[in-house]
């Protein structure tokens, strides 16, 4: 690691380049040991030029004539970015737009290494560094080593190299010339609020269509940390939304959550240690699923309707007993903080600290999925006053709070996430773009310390290798260049208006319908699932039939009313443990306001007459 004092932030390396924009590599102080090992220098580029059929075409940095050569490194249109007055201060969307307009343009082209510290404001380095995790990794991830032809890209910085080296293909046999995509947009996302952002394939060269992100770089490979352009944008909305309390943290983009679910338990989990991981009592299914064929033994931990008990957390770590449970004592939490799934739990601050200090007692690492984070919505009031929900205590003083009207606002509103407590770099973050924008991009990316971001590059490149290309591009220009930071935020802002909408749709219809003597429900606080439990107690057959058969006598039922509800028995954590008691997970994400209330309205029928109770 080459060690460059402080003050060099944003230092920029300037190389001239063939058609005379100069041009600059941003570098600081955690990007050096990166850019070092990749390439300084831009590649000979060539000058636009008009093909035969009359039709213009730019090569540049996406040039097919050059290729492979386009191959370059990251860097920024202007010189002496040096930015000074920030420092310090919390990092905001008019800060992001000023650095960004004195770094001048993002210059990625084809394959281009990038990683965050390229993009993280320069008071993200003033911590101190996340502890090594060298003691978890498992063999399989210790083994990994870089993906050689990845590698390869960094001799590219050799001016005049011809590379008959990688295997991209030349863009000019990419059949795609130009992709358009109308959006809704800001202020209303709706109606007249209308925008279409457009990707031709040598806007680069071209400087059109914003000009930093086309499609003869985001049709060929890429690497698997992902696009500089997209890990631009999540790198600053990390910063934005978490500010994690130390400084080598960074990003990578990930193919969802479910992917990089797969990989962190493999980086941490070895079935041939006997290593365990713990999460919530009533976890979600796919998790669960992960870890089974890995052979990783899942412990739940008990739950109250705000999820986690930290409680419950310290008592199995502090009397594990690996002979008795056939395990090593678990160093990995996997847990869904946010509308979790399938309780519709969220952990208040307060909550995750006690979680978060508990995993410190225990030296466990946390695997923080939060694709729901920003589906936090307003409190839940409009139960009439003469009908108080179970769990009334719990809500006995909620109030209404006014609705977040700035971005400031609504990030000032939203729960600290783990993140940003995580003082030790003991946390993996995941977001998703699956439910807030679309599931189908297959898009999302981790946050972690650099070691562990690096294990899981390492891992990508030899398995997905990273997101789709067309993904990345189409999820750039929305996020980024029609949208921008402001855009995205107000569209969660839009979105966890229409969720409270539906929230409170589904209870409207919970407490018109169902019978409240043996079914009841904590108002989900964030997401979009609504648990609902069924006193299995009161059931006239309770002595004598066990939950699940109850679980499924209900099931049955309502599938023949017309309704899917979801057993809370396929989400237990430990299947071979009786469950503690009688649940049905419902989802107020999809159905029509109308089909909610008569799939509710179902449901209490099923248990009705499941319980033997009079109709209503
Ligand atoms: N994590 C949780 C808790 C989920 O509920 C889901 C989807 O239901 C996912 C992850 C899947 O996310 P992705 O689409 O990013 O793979």
């Amino acid at each position: 690691m080459i060690n460059i004092p402080r003050l060099t932030f944003y230092r920029q390396i300037h190389v001239q380049n063939t058609i005379g924009i100069k041009r600059g590599i941003s570098c600081n102080r955690m990007a050096t040991s990166t850019l070092s090992s990749v390439s300084h220098v831009h590649q000979t580029q060539t000058q636009p030029h008009i093909l035969t059929n009359g039709s213009t075409r730019s090569f540049s940095a996406s040039s097919p004539s050059q290729q492979p050569s386009n191959v370059g490194n990251v860097g920024f249109a202007e010189q002496d970015t040096i930015i000074g007055k920030q420092a310090h201060e919390p990092l905001t969307v008019d800060g992001i737009k000023a650095r960004r307009a004195k770094a001048g343009k993002l210059i990625a082209p084809t394959a281009s290494y990038s990683d965050s510290d390229m993009f993280k404001s320069p008071q993200a380095f003033d911590k101190p560094k996340a502890k090594r995790w060298d003691h978890l990794l498992t063999e399989e991830s210790r083994a990994r080593k870089p993906c050689a032809l990845k590698q390869a890209a960094k001799h590219l910085k050799k001016p005049g190299l011809i590379s008959l080296g990688g295997g991209l293909p030349s863009a000019s046999n990419f059949p795609i010339d130009h992709l358009s995509m109308h959006v809704p947009a800001p202020p209303s996302f709706e109606g007249g609020d209308a925008a279409t952002a457009e990707a031709g394939k040598y806007d680069v060269a071209k400087d059109e269509n914003g000009g930093v992100y086309d499609l003869a770089i985001a049709l060929n490979y890429g690497q698997s940390i992902g696009s500089a352009q997209l890990l631009r944008w999540v790198t600053e909305h990390a910063e934005l939304a978490h500010a994690p309390p130390y400084a080598d943290w960074r990003c990578a983009l990930t193919i969802g959550s479910t992917g990089a679910l797969e990989q962190a338990f493999r980086m941490f989990c070895d079935k041939g240690r006997g290593d365990a991981v713990l999460t919530e009592e009533y976890s979600f299914s796919t998790a669960l699923e992960t870890a089974a064929p890995l052979g990783i033994k899942v412990f739940g931990v008990k739950m109250d309707g705000q999820g986690l008990l930290p409680e419950s957390m310290d008592e199995i770590l502090e009397g594990w007993d690996e002979e008795a449970r056939g395990a090593r004592k678990p160093a990995v939490l996997y847990t869904v903080p946010s509308g979790q799934n399938p309780t519709g739990a969220t952990q208040s601050a307060e909550r995750r600290r006690e979680v978060y200090d508990v995993c410190r007692k225990h030296d466990v690492y946390i695997i923080e999925d939060e694709p729901y984070y920003f589906l936090q919505m307003q409190p839940y009031t409009s139960h009439p006053p003469s009908n108080p929900p179970p769990h009334s205590d719990e809500r006995a003083e909620v109030k209404p709070i006014p609705h977040p009207e700035t971005v400031e606002q609504f990030l000032k509103q939203l729960i600290p996430s783990l993140l940003s407590m995580d003082v030790d770099g003991r946390v993996m973050r995941m977001d998703s773009f699956s439910k807030v924008v679309v599931p189908g991009s297959r898009t999302g990316w981790i946050t972690a310390s650099e070691q562990i971001v690096e294990r899981y590059i390492r891992h990508a490149e030899c398995c997905s290798q990273g997101p789709s290309g067309i993904s990345q591009i189409l999820m750039y220009k929305l996020v980024d260049e029609t949208w921008g930071h402001e855009g995205y935020l107000r569209w969660l802002m839009h979105l966890r208006l229409e969720y409270t909408r539906r929230r409170n749709t589904i209870l409207a219809a919970c407490e018109e319908y169902l019978p409240r003597e043996v079914v009841s429900w904590v108002p989900p606080a964030a997401g979009m699932f609504l648990w609902l439990r069924v006193d299995h107690t009161q059931h006239p057959q309770a002595s004598t039939k066990s939950i699940l058969e109850i679980e499924e006598d209900i099931f049955n039922s309502c599938i023949d009313k017309g309704v899917l509800a979801i057993r809370g028995s396929w989400f237990r954590a430990e299947q071979d443990v009786p469950p503690s008691g009688l649940f049905f997970r419902t989802t107020f994400a999809a159905a029509s306001e109308d089909d909610m209330a008569r799939a509710i309205e179902r449901f209490g029928a099923a248990v009705r007459e499941s319980f033997r109770l009079a109709s209503d």
